[in-house]
């Protein structure tokens, strides 16, 4: 940690120093972003309710040495090339941002340095993904929403033999990866009558439609094929996090995901929140990897590290929020579905990247993965509905007394997700959200 870290910073830009805002001066996201009205794509930072526009800071000499490098790599249309930065760069780069922009408001000795044109309202700003997601992975590592998700089909034994050995993933799609606030159309596919009991399948709209609130990973620097990549070195790739939502036709995976795993219940959309929260500013919350109680196996020796047994896990907690055609009628606010930590992930970040290139499989600057549906242990931690309702059984009621055992048009799905500790500011990923709308086919 150090002094971009610390919770008495304040900002001359008032709006940062809001006790509810996700970005104070010690979050310092970056995103993708164009003016509204212009089509090019800029590099921003979010602070407050503002965006600093750092390609367009170049114009003043704010700059120098590596913290200049990063500055200058922000002078493109994505990320990609600023996440292979060294360590080092950006933590120089945040650090004299910091320095840029703290101070206190009304403060008449503080003036803003920026020059004319950099900051720019998020109001009046549209936000695009924040990199050219080459390949996207999806693990499974919430042993509880692993554990609540295999009793509805196998009650005696929920977990397969592999499941505390190996981090399970599929790879999804990135083309269908789509920014917060965009709309998820309602898809259509092959499901059984009975959701899995019967043989005969017929197509048309899913009836089973559902979210999986999970924390993205983007990876900064890439490795060569062939070349694994060390645990201990495992987070020197990790650029930073956003928050993710894995839209999943319940019915359609049913039928279609044996032998091989999900394929069209989950690759038509993938929404992702704006904001990339970097590995730096995440250090506050750094907690221990979750606790394998006695009678677990240990990691294999790859995926084992005294570090990331120590701190490899993050304090993040994550919500969920519905808000129906209905509510948005009645002007009522979202209403909260559910509470859940990152913390209790049986696998950390780290373990996951190593696992994914232990067989020299090559990640490149912008892949994405995630982290599964986040569970815990308690009720109201559930990520998805599946869990929530028990696959429809235990349907859920909205405060217009509507019922919910899954996703109706016209809902909306609000994902929220922050981090805080004594000591540390509070800093959040803002929101990642989505709207079902109707199938196109009748
Ligand atoms: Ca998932």
């Amino acid at each position: 940690m150090n002094e971009t870290h610390d919770p008495s910073l304040t900002s001359w830009i008032e709006s940062a120093n809001s006790p509810d805002t996700d970005f104070p001066i010690q979050n310092l996201p970056f995103g993708v972003f164009s003016r509204k009205g212009d089509t090019e794509r800029r590099v921003g930072v979010a602070v407050g309710d503002q965006i600093i526009d750092i390609g367009e800071s170049l114009s003043a000499n704010l700059w120098s040495g590596k913290a200049r490098d990063v500055a200058r790599w922000c002078d493109r249309p994505n990320l990609n090339e600023l996440m292979q930065a060294p360590r080092e760069s950006l933590s120089q780069f945040r650090a004299r941002l910091s320095e840029l922009l703290a101070g206190t408001p009304g403060d008449d000795s503080v003036i803003n340095p920026l020059p004319p044109g950099a900051l720019v309202p998020m109001a009046e700003a549209e936000m695009f993904p924040p990199a050219d997601i080459g390949d996207y992975t999806d693990f499974y590592a919430s042993i509880y929403h692993a554990t609540n998700v295999g009793k509805l089909f196998r009650p005696d034994t929920p977990l397969f033999p592999n499941y505390k050995y190996v981090p399970i993933a599929y790879h999804g799609r990135a083309s269908s990866i789509i920014i917060s606030g965009a709309e998820v159309q309602r898809p259509s596919g092959q499901t059984t009558a009975s959701g899995g009991g019967a043989n005969t399948p017929v197509f048309g709209p899913t009836q089973m439609l559902d979210y999986e609130a999970e924390v993205g990973f983007f990876v900064g620097r890439g490795n060569e094929r062939g070349q694994p990549i060390p645990i201990d070195e495992a987070e020197n790739h990790l650029f930073g996090i956003c928050l993710v939502n894995d839209w999943s036709a319940r019915d359609i995976q049913s039928w279609e995901y044996q032998p091989l795993g999900p394929f069209l219940s989950k690759n038509f959309a993938t929404t992702i929140s704006p904001w990339v929260v970097t590995w730096e500013a995440l250090q506050p919350y750094r907690v221990p990897a979750f606790f394998r109680p006695p009678g677990d196996p240990q990691p294999l020796p790859y995926l084992a590290s005294e570090k990331d047994r120590n701190e490899g896990g993050i304090d993040l907690n994550i919500e969920v929020y519905i808000r129906s055609m209905l509510m948005r009628e009645g002007r009522l606010r979202p209403s909260r579905l559910s509470l859940a930590s990152l913390a209790d992930m049986y696998w950390t970040p780290a373990q996951m990247l190593t696992h994914h290139a232990s067989n020299g499989c090559n990640l490149r600057p912008g892949d994405l993965f995630a982290s599964g549906t986040v569970s815990g242990p308690e009720s109201g931690s559930q990520g998805c509905m599946l869990e929530l309702t028990r696959r429809g059984a235990e349907p859920i009621v909205l405060p217009t007394g509507e019922e919910r055992k899954f996703l109706h048009d016209g809902d909306e799905v609000i994902l929220r997700a922050y981090l805080q500790r004594e000591g540390a500011a509070r800093i959040g990923l803002g929101e990642c959200s989505g709207l079902i709308v109707a199938s196109h086919r009748r």
